[in-house]
């Protein structure tokens, strides 16, 4: 993608930020926040891009541009797990202001999450059109924020004829931020927790490294349609996270202790054919992904992380 102007929010996040800093090297990029953690606006800044203040909860776009051609929504206001009220209506009137302001876009892409489904099955591959309704004890006004925007994406895309894909993520992990699910978890590991599974068989997801992130936006921004198109953005592969927690375990040397209770947080797995048919397969393997992931974030495992995999590929070439 070269010579657009993009605007970029969440851009000091996890997903975001390596999308921004890739795009900024042949194309205008805007990134708005609050910019709290200063060294992040400084790297962007660093890459080309350009930022702007902007609290989601409070303010209007004023002096913002309005000539972007594309959008990447991914800034979120999770809520505090208690007032929904608040979280409902952050995520909903950001969102409308934004899709407002940038009314003359080609597409507009928001990020949602997979923690929208009504997720009672482990073992269910999740579907576009499966029941919402998803309940996240862990953060319960989470579900409630990424559905409200998902709806005022839905009525903006036709109310403005903005062009729109709502894309649930599933797991995101890479060398950015704080790496994603799987490094939080590999931060308990270290630090000698015991990590929540299930008492029978394992919770799965769809591991989707940032590469593939980066390379995809540009991708997912080619379908936007109006009506909103949603499709579920994940990785090709189902990873069990008693599988996941064992690999790294094995990478790096740090033992796992595993706290088999009820309570485990649960994750989803995908129906990937819309993404699929859409826009293709992903590129990165977990197992490799994780090891790149661990030796970026833990430079102390690197030399063990390497033999590993160095031992890896000879034992599977004999
Ligand atoms: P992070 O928690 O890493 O980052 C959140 C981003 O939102 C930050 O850039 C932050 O910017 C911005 N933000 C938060 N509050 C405000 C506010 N009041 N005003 C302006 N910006 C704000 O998020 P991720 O990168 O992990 O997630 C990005 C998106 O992907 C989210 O929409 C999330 O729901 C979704 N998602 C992520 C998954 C994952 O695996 N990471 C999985 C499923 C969905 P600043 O602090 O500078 O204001």
């Amino acid at each position: 993608m070269q010579g657009r102007k993009i605007l970029v929010t969440g851009g000091t996040g996890q997903v975001a930020r390596p999308v921004a800093e890739s795009l900024a090297e042949d194309n205008e990029v805007w990134c708005l926040g609050r910019f709290g953690d200063l060294a992040a606006r400084k790297a962007l800044e660093a890459r080309g891009v350009r930022t702007a203040t902007w609290d989601m909860a409070t303010d209007e776009l004023g002096e913002v541009p309005r000539d972007f051609t594309h959008v990447l929504h991914s800034a979120v206001h999770r809520g505090d797990g208690k007032d929904f009220e608040e979280a409902a209506r952050i995520n909903a009137v950001a969102t409308a202001r934004l899709m407002t302001h940038c009314r003359s876009a080609e597409s507009f892409l928001y990020v949602s999450s997979g923690v929208v489904y009504n997720r009672a099955d482990r073992t269910h591959r999740y579907r576009e059109s499966d029941p919402l309704g998803g309940a996240a004890p862990w953060l319960p006004t989470y579900p409630v924020a990424k559905i409200t925007a998902e709806g005022v994406v839905r009525g903006l895309a036709e109310a403005l004829s903005l062009p729109a894909v709502i894309a649930r993520l599933n797991i995101a992990y890479g060398p950015y931020g704080h790496g994603g699910v799987p490094m939080i978890l590999f931060k308990e590991m270290r630090g000698g927790q015991p990590c929540a599974v299930p008492r029978e068989g394992q919770n799965y997801c769809n591991l989707l490294h940032t590469d593939d992130v980066v390379r995809q936006v540009p991708l997912l921004w080619a379908v936007a349609r109006t009506p909103a198109r949603v499709v579920n953005w994940g990785g090709d592969e189902e990873v069990g996270i008693t599988d996941l927690l064992e690999h790294m375990s094995a990478l790096t040397g740090v033992p796992v202790r595993l706290d088999r209770n009820d309570y485990s947080r649960e994750t989803a797995i995908f129906d990937h054919d819309v993404r699929r048919s859409l826009i293709g397969d992903c590129s990165v393997g977990w197992r490799t992904g994780i090891a790149r992931t661990l030796a970026a974030l833990f430079p102390e495992y690197r030399d063990r992380i390497d033999a590993h995999v160095d031992a890896h590929k000879a034992a599977s070439s004999n």
